[in-house]
């Protein structure tokens, strides 16, 4: 594996990249928790990535993007997201460093109130970016509002342009194999901090919306000729059976961008693993479950997680390690993708997290 990790860094080098964040973030064991669940509980800390204070797992994302963006000479950047978006956040930042200007779409799935403006949000504006909320219309769906976004934003593109501004599309978290690649790169340094610890991964949990984290993971995973470590994804928002398959060729894509050997190839039916029980009862919607997980983690460890993303993640996880599907003893991994902006959200995001 450690030959093979030596030629993987060698093609990574290949792509064009900025430098955003503190790399590598944090591994190492938690000790408490690992005693109260009978495994060897270990943290991979990229809500420690910076660049600011809120970080997160966009930064890896972003270091490859905005390489992207700059080596094509382009002055403007345009994502989107959830008007709590982290991916957004963290773009917007990343755009302030480099001197590039942020435009963000933000789809309204939660209903900002302009009196009280919080967490991501304000952040972003504290920032400066220039932001459209795009609310929902009677009877319009989230997806139906993300591509009424998506068009609004290629509008405005398209007039930049004209007027010989050159912009540069991220599309949403961040996922597509420009993107994913930073997560080759966060794989392989997992994997040398745990081998650093003398510690083969079993099992690496985390919480995936857009898929462009998990599609990295799983090509890295792929790339190094890691056929133990199990990736396993908790998904935070409803998907239907495409969702594998999806990912596994966003993944594959992100393999040839980087020129890995064309037999090497992610399967969704063999390596992918989602498990959908956990997000209830939607995106950006608390559930019970997850706050207990936050709870759990904060009052074990000291350690914060949000009701968005890691949280459901958590709860995943947690229950599958006390419901026996993951073996006493087993060495695994959480891999925290950060989102804690989210604690200080609007009330109906945030779930109870204060119970006794
Ligand atoms: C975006 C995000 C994720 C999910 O990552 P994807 O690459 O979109 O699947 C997980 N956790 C946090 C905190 C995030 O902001």
């Amino acid at each position: 594996m450690n030959k093979r990790m030596e030629q993987a860094k060698k093609l990574m080098e290949k792509l064009p990249r900025v430098t955003l964040g503190f790399f590598p973030t944090p591994f190492y064991k938690l000790e408490r928790i690992s005693e109260e669940l009978g495994v060897n509980f270990y943290i991979k800390r990229d809500d420690f990535s910076g660049m600011s204070l809120f970080g997160g797992n966009k930064i890896r994302k972003l270091e490859y993007l905005l390489g992207d963006a700059e080596a094509r000479g382009c002055e403007y950047v345009f994502t989107f997201g959830a008007t709590q978006s982290n991916h957004a956040m963290q773009t917007v930042s990343a755009c302030r460093k480099r001197g590039l200007k942020p435009v963000i779409y933000l789809t309204a799935v939660v209903k900002p109130d302009p009196e009280d403006t919080r967490s991501n949000l304000l952040l972003d504006k504290i920032m400066g970016a220039e932001v459209h909320v795009v609310e929902l219309f009677e009877n319009e769906t989230e997806d139906e509002a993300d591509e009424r976004a998506l068009a609004m934003a290629r509008e405005q593109m398209k007039q930049l342009e004209a007027e010989g501004h050159k912009c540069y599309e991220v599309p949403m978290g961040g996922a597509s194999a420009v993107g994913s690649a930073g997560f080759i790169g966060g794989y392989i340094e997992m994997m040398e901090q745990a081998q650093a610890l003398g510690v083969t991964v079993d099992y690496v949990y985390h919480a995936t919306g857009t898929g462009g984290t998990m599609a990295g993971l799983q090509a890295g995973r792929k790339l190094i000729g890691d056929d133990h470590t199990q990736i396993i994804s908790i998904n935070v928002s409803g998907k239907d059976e495409n969702y594998p398959p999806k990912i596994a060729a966003l993944a594959n894509e992100t393999l040839a961008l980087i020129g890995a050997d064309p037999s090497i190839k992610v399967d969704a039916a063999a390596d992918i693993h989602t498990d959908l029980g956990y997000y209830h009862p939607g995106y950006e919607m608390p559930n019970e479950g997850s706050s207990e997980a936050i709870r759990y983690l904060a009052r074990t460890e000291g350690l914060l997680a949000d009701p968005v993303y890691t949280g459901k993640g958590m709860y995943g996880m947690l229950d599958h390690i006390r419901s026996g599907k993951i073996p006493a003893g087993s060495n695994v991994v959480f891999w925290h993708t950060g989102g804690a902006t989210a604690l200080f959200a609007e009330k109906e995001i945030l779930g109870d997290l204060t119970a006794k």
